[in-house]
């Protein structure tokens, strides 16, 4: 695709128009702002637009440029950030009330990542509160809209990012996933986004939802994007315990359109019912692109563990919801109800008037599972489910590069359409739940439209193997052209 715009050019472009200096950050920055301005009032992507912050620092990286230092693939680059990430001096909502007014007085890891690379930081997206939903619809504040139809979501929970994306809002984004969050909107908006393994990114600065399923990932416009993303986000990181000190690998070395060989399955527990009959033939024809290109292509995988995912996700997901959250009391930082006559009172208050419905419910949810003489017959139990998952992957994937999947089972819902039944909106998760679960890595990129609704297909591999879901994204990108459909936003 030929980009008229600069807000419409991917990172790699840009960086091709800095380094020959046909462009400036300034003006990139200026150009994605104008862009925001333009679109924002229909999609509602945007929490916070920093926009003084980001034209200063637009303005001192062009400097640091003119002064002949080195440039990176992201220096320069304007930046959206999913609003659970920490940004020192700009707001961190978390779309929650109880963060309505927090400034965060440090910067995640991954902030810290990219401002190394001096990139820059637009603004802050919406999400479902504290990043507990499917739709974006459980945002405190609004609901963000899927731009390819206005009256349907954009997914969630970080669907502010994969909208931003999608409209050109910001050249990339990041997001956060703990059941799907990044790739499910990332389908539903048909932009690219990787879950990482688990502890391949540093969580520190991520504002916790479940800590043993939150990973930071990267939200672009093609597979090459997210390649030079994960290149500057991945890493141990010493305050992180959980963050793994493996090396990390050039990831745009994998960028090579080529899968002759690779073994993929197909496992058919993911083609479930309820699945819509256009989504199921989208994958099947995306499954047959990936056999023209040489990959040997399995239907008959099964992983029959996989039913039991959702059950255990919500076990596990609220019980360490229940105890993250327990922090917001009012005393530390954050809303504060006030007008209490003891401290019981008031922390009670501030919960009550500081969270959101669907956060209550997976507090009480988790506080529930986790309660003396529940404690074994739920938590400990949703615990082996997921050892016996986990392990199902690990054999499966003994035998294949990577599995196939749509990253969800139907089309962008309406807006409100799932809102009053918590189950239905649990289901949108279907298919990326396992994974997480697992704590393997997951990419989602387009691969086809129904009425020209967005079609998402996963790729899943093993442990540390991103570089092969690059791959196996990258060839199927070069041999498709869904990426560089836009919505029909003027
Ligand atoms: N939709 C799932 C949930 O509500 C996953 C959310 C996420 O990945 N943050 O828990």
């Amino acid at each position: 695709m030929q980009a008229t715009e600069l807000h419409q050019l991917t990172i790699h472009e840009a960086h091709e128009l800095l380094k020959q200096r046909k462009t400036s950050s300034l003006e990139l920055t200026k150009s994605v702002l104008k862009r925001i301005n333009d679109v924002e009032g229909r999609v509602r992507a945007c929490v916070t637009i920093a926009e003084d912050i980001a034209l200063k620092e637009a303005d001192k990286v062009d400097a640091y440029m003119r002064a002949g230092h080195e440039i990176t693939p992201l220096t320069g680059i304007p930046a959206l950030i999913k609003d659970v990430i920490c940004t020192k001096g700009i707001k961190t909502t978390c779309s929650s009330k109880m963060l309505q007014n927090f400034v965060p007085p440090y910067d995640a890891t991954v902030i810290e990542k990219l401002n190394a690379q001096k990139a820059v930081i637009v603004g802050k997206t919406n999400m479902d509160e504290f990043a507990m939903g499917s739709s974006t619809e459980h945002s405190a504040f609004f609901a963000t809209h899927n731009p390819w139809d206005l009256s349907r979501v954009p997914g969630g929970s970080s669907g502010g990012s994969a909208v931003a994306v999608s409209t050109d809002e910001a050249i990339y984004a990041l997001g956060s996933d703990t059941g799907g969050s990044i790739r499910q909107p990332a389908g539903f908006c048909s932009v690219v986004a990787l879950r990482p393994t688990y502890g391949r990114v540093s969580r520190f600065g991520l504002l916790a939802f479940a800590s043993s399923l939150d990973q930071i990932g990267p939200m672009t416009k093609d597979v090459t994007d997210c390649a030079l993303v994960m290149n500057a986000i991945a890493g141990h990181d010493p305050r992180d315990s959980t963050s793994v000190p493996h090396p990390v690998p050039d990831y745009a070395q994998h960028l090579v359109p080529d899968i002759k060989g690779l073994k993929i399955g197909i496992p058919g527990e993911y083609l479930v019912e309820g699945m819509q009959t256009e989504v199921r033939a989208a994958l099947e024809r995306a499954v047959d692109k990936l056999q023209e290109l040489g990959a040997e292509v399995d239907w008959g995988v099964s992983l029959p563990h996989t039913k039991y995912a959702l059950a255990a996700y919500y076990i596990i997901a609220p019980s360490e919801a229940s105890a993250n959250l327990a922090r917001y009391d009012g005393v530390k930082y954050g809303f504060s109800a006030g007008n209490a006559s003891n401290v019981i009172q008031a922390t009670e208050r501030t919960r009550q008037f500081g969270f959101g419905p669907e956060v209550k419910r997976r507090i009480m949810l988790g506080t529930y599972a986790l309660s003396a003489g529940y404690y074994d017959a739920y938590y400990v139990k949703a615990q082996q489910v997921r050892t016996l998952i986990k392990q199902e992957f690990d054999q499966v994937l003994q035998r294949y590069d990577a599995l196939v999947t749509p990253t969800s089972p139907t089309v962008p819902f309406k807006l409100g359409e799932k809102l009053e039944d918590p189950m239905q909106m649990y289901l949108s998760d279907i298919c990326t739940l396992p994974i997480s679960i697992a704590g393997i890595p997951a990419i989602s990129i387009p691969a086809g439209f129904a009425d020209n609704l967005p079609i998402g297909m996963q790729i899943i591999g093993k442990p540390f193997s991103e570089g092969v879901l690059l791959r196996i994204a990258f060839a199927y990108e070069q041999a498709t052209d869904w990426h560089s459909r836009k919505p029909p936003l003027s």
